[in-house]
């Protein structure tokens, strides 16, 4: 096998996997691998996985914690709605697994704060994590504690994750459907586009429903980025993008990440792990021929969804990167898939 290039990835959720982690240690364990999950240090090692933007995800109370387990899709409802002061404490939690990380980590693993961050990290082979927040729900109106979490090294937010929020409203995962599924942005979620916009925060339109992710398109000056979601002419999940999206994402100069999430992929949209690669590549050439070469990426969803079986976790991305070069994919193509797109992208996002 010849060599391919490293990857940087549009989302992950190991930080709530650490966080949810009982062992003693959870951070000493990434560090050291050796456990069930999709990313750790080893398994980053492995696969070439170089960095990327690492999720604050915060399950609404009684939900469940486990994604990457099968479960029934066809007709799931809206999460309920997520207080703000458990949004915190679990906000809180993950970040500092995070920055546990980084500190223990001996330079192994740098939060990164900007492109120029990334590049240098990338360069002597320290894994670049970025600290995106997938729901906004730790959020106060006032926007107070965006300050805070900019601070902590916070450079991208989805404003909402699949739920209903002070500033939004996502969509279920209810197959086949339309994104088209509830109303907008609110007021305050107007104030938090200018916000980030105004900060250079990212913002992620993963989850948000169409009617949301056209009034950010009106509303935002920075391109439209969907870190971790697929074709809806292929998989009609509500969680990919439609024709008339991914048309505005190319225009805006934004971002598409291919979601490993099997239920996102199948023409059938169920979660299975015997899914096949070629799946993967479909929806890659859609992505591709809809957006054009320079605005496709990896979101894979890591430690967050069931992926196929013949990837497995972060030691099986040379799988999917084989499969692309087989397919026709050419060096060029492949590292700007890997990385290269998202650096760029990053430039005219974050800076
Ligand atoms: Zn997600």
């Amino acid at each position: 096998m010849t060599s391919l290039p490293p990857v940087f990835d549009g989302h992950n959720d190991v930080l709530l996997r650490l966080a949810n982690d009982a062992s003693a240690d959870p951070v000493a364990g990434f560090l050291k691998g050796g456990g069930p999950g999709h990313i750790d240090m080893p398994k980053a090692r492995a696969g070439g996985f170089a960095g990327g933007l690492f999720a604050v995800f915060c399950p609404s109370p009684n939900e469940a914690t486990n994604f990457t387990a099968p479960r029934d899709m066809s007709n799931t409802p809206l999460p309920p709605e997520l207080p703000m002061d458990l949004a915190r404490r679990l906000t809180a939690h993950q970040i500092a697994m995070l920055l546990r990380v980084e500190a223990a980590s001996d330079g192994a693993f740098t939060v990164c704060r900007s492109v120029a961050d990334i590049r240098a990290a990338m360069a002597k082979g320290s894994i670049a994590a970025v600290l995106h927040i997938e729901g906004a729900e730790a959020l106060d109106e006032d926007l107070y504690f965006l300050d805070v979490l900019y601070a902590a090294g916070l450079r991208s937010i989805g404003p909402v994750w699949s739920r209903t929020n002070i500033f939004g409203h996502g969509v279920p995962f209810r197959f086949p459907h339309s994104p088209d599924i509830g109303p907008g942005l609110t007021e305050a979620g107007k104030r938090l586009v200018a916000a980030c916009n105004a900060k250079r925060i990212m913002i992620d339109l993963s989850h948000i429903t169409e009617r949301g992710f056209w009034d950010v398109a009106e509303l935002s000056t920075a391109p439209l980025v969907a870190t971790h979601s697929n074709v809806h002419a292929l998989t009609a999940s509500p969680r990919n993008l439609t024709a008339e999206q991914l048309k505005a994402i190319r225009d805006s100069d934004g971002m598409v990440g291919l979601n490993f999430a099997t239920g996102f992929l199948r023409p059938d949209g169920l979660m299975r792990a015997d899914t096949e690669i070629e799946v993967m590549i479909r929806h890659l050439d859609a992505m591709i021929e809809a957006v054009g070469e320079t605005r496709v990426g990896i979101g894979s969803d890591f430690d967050g969804a069931l992926i196929p079986a013949a990837i497995g976790d972060a030691s099986g991305l040379p799988v999917l990167f084989e499969a692309m070069r087989q397919h026709g994919y050419d060096d060029a193509l492949l590292t700007r898939i890997a990385h290269g797109n998202w650096l760029s992208l990053l430039e005219r996002t974050i800076g």
